[in-house]
């Protein structure tokens, strides 16, 4: 067993529903045995009880929850940037060149290693990922993806239409690939699959109807939805008979509580009533909207309607793989939205980044805070001494104000520690412990 002492924060609650600071939890010391929290308290109680434990001090900085990215691209991650582009022209122009490099196995095997340890680094430990449109290349991430203990849940990307030839494929063939890889990679260890049809834009009524299959075997379902006007109005011509752009996988059984819809930036009211009528969720992705123009996300519609909402990086049309800089965007957001907006609290930001992305996924009975029983998943954010976060923290007048300060000024550069079922990936190890 070990002893973690530090300034530790989560939000075992959810500040959405009642008054936010009663979301939020602190302790002094967490004792983890076989990498699972088995109490939580002071450090001197913790110390007392438990005297002959090792101890791993992290002095300085907060030790949160290991972040959770609802939405990320991994065969994006060398194509960061490209601004100055609304989706449908960035996909042609930037994402989907670089998504075809990953028909050669050797090409997505870097990537794979490049995506992870950049989760790693950024400090998430949990990620619903969109996947690559090649089986191959999903064999390496999955098999990368478990050598680093992470919890990814991920797919290959089916397409039938509209995309460039190289990314399509049959329903017969996805088929066919998918029960393979999901045969092989779904509940290994902390592995699980995701049926990702890239958008119904690109998947024909048939191809859904093969995710609808593919669904039946209790794996999971991402997709895009609702993400760019002019993207709506395409998949509203697509699909002439149906109500509205979620009901095009609705009408296949694809909208249900193991459906994680990205950005839903111009969802009606009858779509945020069917997404929380099936208890799907929607992942919010601030910096992709703002980088692609695709629209202010009406958090405050999904709330109110009881959808809930996580965040995702959506790299690479998003600004980094660096959750609670999403965060820190989807406050902007929502202030800029004036009344129609949601004033999000640090508390808030800090629950957006953690427990909301593990409910989203139904992981929250294993990570998403520091609960006795679950996983510990850690990140450890400590500046540098002097850097301008340093002196914030400083001066902050309580955690709650720290952690506004955190999601002001954290960037991966803060990151000092990562800590995957226990087992630590990046800092300081039990060699460094101080007993
Ligand atoms: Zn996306």
């Amino acid at each position: 067993m070990t002893i973690y002492a530090g300034t530790i924060v989560d939000t075992p609650g959810d500040p959405f529903d009642g008054d936010p600071a009663d979301a939020l939890a602190e302790a002094g010391a967490l004792l983890v045995r076989d990498g699972v929290i088995c109490a939580r308290g002071s450090f001197a109680a913790l110390r007392t009880e438990y005297p002959d434990e090792p101890v791993i001090q992290l002095p300085g900085g907060m030790l949160v929850p290991g972040f959770v990215d609802t939405h990320v691209h991994f065969p994006q991650i060398r194509a960061i940037g490209g601004l100055g582009m609304p989706l449908l022209d960035w996909l042609e122009r930037c994402a989907l060149p670089e998504e075809s490099k990953l028909a050669d196995q050797v090409y997505a095997r870097e990537v794979a290693s490049e995506f992870l340890d950049g989760l790693l680094a950024s400090g998430t430990t949990s990620a619903l990922v969109f996947g690559s449109h090649f089986a191959a290349a999903m064999d390496e991430l999955f098999a990368a993806a478990e050598q680093r203990g992470l919890n990814i849940t991920s797919g290959l990307v089916l397409s039938d239409r509209i995309l460039r030839p190289d990314l399509l494929q049959s329903p017969q063939a996805a088929l066919a690939d998918s029960t393979d890889l999901i045969d092989r990679w779904h509940d290994r260890g902390r592995l699980r699959y995701a049926v990702t049809p890239r958008f119904s834009l690109s998947a024909s009524n048939e191809m859904l109807d093969v995710c609808a299959q593919l669904l039946d075997r209790g794996v999971w379902f991402t997709s895009h939805v609702n993400e760019n006007l002019a993207e709506v109005a395409a998949v509203a011509g697509l699909f002439p008979g149906v109500r509205h752009y979620l009901d095009t996988y609705g009408q296949h059984g694809l909208v249900t509580k193991r459906s994680v819809f990205a950005h839903n930036v111009h969802p009606s009211d009858a779509e945020l009533a069917m997404l929380a009528e099936h208890g799907a969720s929607v992942s919010h992705c601030p910096t992709s909207n703002c980088a692609l123009g695709s629209g202010l996300f009406p958090l405050r519609r999904h709330v109110e309607r009881g959808v809930g909402i996580a965040l995702g990086s959506d790299v690479g049309a998003g600004a980094g793989l660096f959750i609670p800089k999403e965060a820190l965007q989807a406050y902007f957001i929502q202030h800029l939205l004036g009344p129609g907006g949601m004033n999000l609290t640090p508390v808030h930001l800090l629950y957006l980044a953690t427990r909301a992305g593990a409910r989203a996924l139904s992981l929250d009975d294993r990570v998403g805070d520091f609960s006795v029983g679950k996983d510990f998943d850690a990140v450890w954010l400590r500046p540098a001494a002097g850097s301008t976060l340093a002196v914030n923290l400083k001066h902050a007048s309580g955690t709650t104000d720290a952690l506004a300060r955190v999601f002001s000024l954290a960037t991966p550069a803060d990151v000092a520690g990562v800590w995957i079922r226990g087992v630590a990936r990046q800092g300081p190890s039990l060699s460094q412990a101080a007993r």
